[in-house]
């Protein structure tokens, strides 16, 4: 089943809640400049999803894992 970009969002910081329980989150999920999202609908794309937490930087990938992104 393909997930949706909330579903992707919810396991990968359900995975960095267990390794970091306590830090400063910050999320950015980037949609492309044609998904319906952008015009109030659903999302139709694949977006890029980055969490900051404190000074690590992660990305999720499209079957909701995180992993950790160079510098
Ligand atoms: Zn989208």
């Amino acid at each position: 089943m393909k997930l949706d970009y909330m579903q992707r969002l919810t396991l990968g910081i359900t995975i960095a809640k267990e390794k970091w329980p306590v830090g400063v989150y910050m999320t950015e999920v980037a949609h492309d400049d044609w998904c319906a999202f952008h015009k109030g609908k659903k999302c139709s794309c694949v977006p890029n999803i980055n969490i900051t937490i404190d000074d690590k930087k992660f990305y999720i990938d499209e079957e909701g894992v995180l992993h950790e992104r160079p510098n």
